[in-house]
């Protein structure tokens, strides 16, 4: 038995403000982490499963146990002893205002090991997050705090290492302090993707489609067509890229992308600063279809109204074009790595007829929580800001459930369900 449901909206209280940062290298006489070059598998915003990656993953060539260094003078602020997430992770809180996280590793020097063995005894307990006084541990620049490894939910050994604002703990881009990581590779765009929306109001039946692109140095254009003609009003871009860097063949993130549409800046996404509050809302940003179903890490170039992340250029709107005329129209896209380099991807637009830009509809409407089977047999009730964007559901009613459906039917529950 199926049955659709159609048309959830919800509505988040939605919190604007200006990024504080954007591509200005901070002061700061921080040391590398590691004795060792910094080679990197993973960088500032990169996009995964449910968030953007907080910190930079340097390689410790396939092994554990090299000498994880302070990177200034400070206090260990906070211990966290993990089977999953950070794993064995050491905060540092340091006098200009940052706080310094290094995490999987693998164990602590003995000074430090002391200390939590006390805690865990009082505590009763192996796991732990540990929150210490600026008098517990303090730590010189350049000494050894711990030794890499290979903890939490790590997949092969590595040091994850993040620098916070120590007042918002909003983790923020390491390459913006002076660490020596080698780039000069410009970022790799793949491919572009066109959504095509009924309205304003990102309606959910949007019509999407790919073009492969084609590179001459750091240039690219699409594969078969320099136009991409238009069928309907509203229509917004989706880019997937990803920047290499010099000593390492991993796929790593992008630092920015910038639209421009006939010259004027449309959009513009970079990664400073992230918060932690409003991390998951990369399923908004990200084209999470994509992600689910192939692992592609396509960026939206527009901005859904549910989505509060603070990695946009709010000033410029939100990303969604219309045209109402039938001219060309010059879209070059530019994305960029924070060593100065960058590459671009240039092309037209243009309506097959003239459109209507203002059929308007809102995109308040209320959150619909309760939800009826065809045969009104069943009411399935989802919490408000459960999810993020309209959505067509699919419940898949299973025969163990079929046998009891009599039974639970006036219950307001739902028990299986599959997401298409
Ligand atoms: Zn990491």
């Amino acid at each position: 038995m199926h049955f659709n449901i159609k048309v959830l909206t919800l509505i988040l209280f939605l919190f604007f403000s200006k990024p504080i940062f954007s591509q200005v290298k901070i002061n700061n006489n921080f040391r590398s982490p590691i004795g060792i070059p910094i080679a990197l598998s993973g960088n500032f915003g990169e996009l995964r499963s449910n968030h953007f990656h907080t910190g930079i993953d340097i390689k410790t060539n396939g092994t554990i146990n090299y000498k994880v260094y302070s990177i200034e003078s400070g206090y260990v602020s906070r211990i966290n002893i993990s089977h999953w997430g950070y794993g064995k992770a050491i905060y540092i809180d340091h006098p200009n205002g940052y706080t310094s996280v290094y995490a999987h590793l693998d164990h602590f020097p003995e000074k430090i090991e002391k200390i939590i063995r006390k805690e865990q005894y009082n505590l009763k307990t192996e796991t732990l997050t540990y929150y210490l006084d600026s008098l517990a541990i303090k730590v010189e620049k350049g000494e050894v705090i711990a030794y890499s490894g290979n903890t939490g939910g790590s997949s092969g050994p590595h040091l994850h290492f993040e620098i916070r604002e120590t007042i918002s703990e909003h983790p923020v881009n390491p390459q913006l302090f002076n660490f020596d990581i080698s780039d000069n590779k410009s970022p790799v765009i793949e491919k572009l993707k066109l959504y095509v929306f009924d309205n304003k109001d990102f309606s959910p039946n949007f019509k999407e489609k790919y073009f492969n692109l084609i590179r001459k140095e750091n240039q690219f254009f699409l594969k078969y067509d320099s136009v991409i003609s238009l069928k309907k009003g509203f229509f917004g871009f989706g880019l997937k890229a990803f920047d290499n860097y010099d000593n390492s063949n991993n796929k790593c993130g992008i630092y920015s992308i910038e639209m421009l549409v006939d010259g004027q800046l449309k959009y513009e996404l970079f990664f400073d600063e992230i918060d932690f509050e409003t991390n998951r809302e990369i399923n908004i940003h990200k084209d999470f279809k994509a992600y689910q179903n192939k692992r592609e890490k396509t960026h939206k170039l527009f901005i859904h109204p549910k989505n509060d992340l603070q990695i946009y250029n709010r000033e410029l709107g939100n990303g969604l074009l219309c045209f109402k005329d039938t001219l060309q129209h010059k879209i070059k896209i530019l994305v960029k790595d924070l060593n100065k380099n960058s590459s671009e991807l240039n092309f037209y637009v243009q309506n097959e007829l003239p459109k209507s830009c203002d059929n308007y509809l809102g995109n308040s409407k209320p959150f619909i929580n309760k939800f009826y089977s065809l045969d009104s047999q069943m009411v399935i009730t989802i919490d408000s800001n459960s999810l993020f964007d309209n959505v067509v559901i699919e419940p898949v009613i299973k025969e163990t459930f079929i046998l009891l459906k009599t039974k639970l039917s006036q219950l307001n529950l739902i028990l299986f369900w599959q997401l298409n």
